[in-house]
């Protein structure tokens, strides 16, 4: 391994740590509807402003053991996991693709997948702030990746949009209640313009498949409880779609080909 690689995979995983702590602020604040440039940040706890050196991303956190430098207050874990995966997405993006356009778009795109998926876990909606902007943004993609066109940009968005929609109203049709949000659809079109049809299928499948297993995890333990006779109201089975459909646009992106082969293998030569 040369010197100027090591160097340069310093200097990516150093900027996706400090874009991981912009997406820290955005997921905190667009939720409440609070401006995301100004004021700085400032600790929940006591209200003082964190000074530069105390805010270095993952650093910071490090060093003063998740605790406010002033009030010690704990300071969650969930802000050093945010960083740390942005900073991973930047340098495994340059592993994969080097230091190419190609890597700048998807980065920007798994970005707003991670504020997304955090904002929806913890409030259980998709901001369309976000996703509207997104499908925008995303509709770029024929530009900056080889194998994409227009036409197939946009026959992501109509799939992506379309599929859910479809399995909503289905859904409503039989049950007569909303059983998936509007915002997974407006997200489904996003990652449609990002990865195409092939992408956005393949992201359907896998994110249903990965929230179909989290989710009977989920009803086993609610059942747990309910035996133990500790009924937690915390934990009402509302599961959120859309970090599931975010992970299978990410596994898409590194390994999408790779699995489709694999898959296709086993369903012709089982
Ligand atoms: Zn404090």
């Amino acid at each position: 391994m040369d010197n100027s690689f090591l160097l340069l995979s310093i200097i990516i995983f150093a900027f996706g740590a400090c874009i991981g702590s912009f997406l820290n602020v955005c997921i905190y604040r667009i939720p409440a509807g609070k401006s995301i440039v100004s004021p700085g940040s400032s600790c929940w706890g006591c209200g003082t402003p964190i000074p530069f050196s105390f805010n270095i991303p993952v650093l910071s956190w490090l060093l003063l053991g998740g605790r406010c430098r002033f009030c010690k207050i704990k300071i969650s874990i969930r802000y050093l996991i945010v960083e740390l995966f942005t900073a991973f997405t930047a340098f495994f993006l340059f592993l994969k693709y080097g230091a190419a356009p190609i890597s700048l778009y998807y980065f920007i795109f798994i970005c707003i997948l991670i504020t997304i998926s955090f904002i929806d876990f913890d409030h259980r909606i998709i901001p369309d702030l976000l996703s509207l902007p997104g499908i925008i943004i995303c509709a770029s993609s024929f530009y900056f990746i080889p194998d994409m066109s227009l036409k197939n940009t946009i026959a992501g968005i109509f799939t992506g949009g379309m599929s859910l929609y479809t399995i909503a109203f289905l859904y409503y049709f039989v049950r007569r209640e909303e059983g998936l949000g509007g915002g997974d659809i407006k997200l489904l079109a996003m990652i449609g313009a990002a990865t195409g049809i092939k992408g956005v299928l393949f992201t359907i499948f896998s994110g249903s498949l990965l929230g179909t297993v989290f989710g009977a995890a989920a009803i086993f333990r609610l059942k747990t409880i309910r035996k133990k006779g500790l009924d937690d109201p915390v934990s009402k089975l509302r599961i959120p779609f859309g970090p599931f459909l975010s992970a299978g646009a990410v596994l898409y992106i590194f390994y999408g080909d790779q699995l489709i082969y694999w898959y296709l293998n086993i369903i012709q030569h089982p």
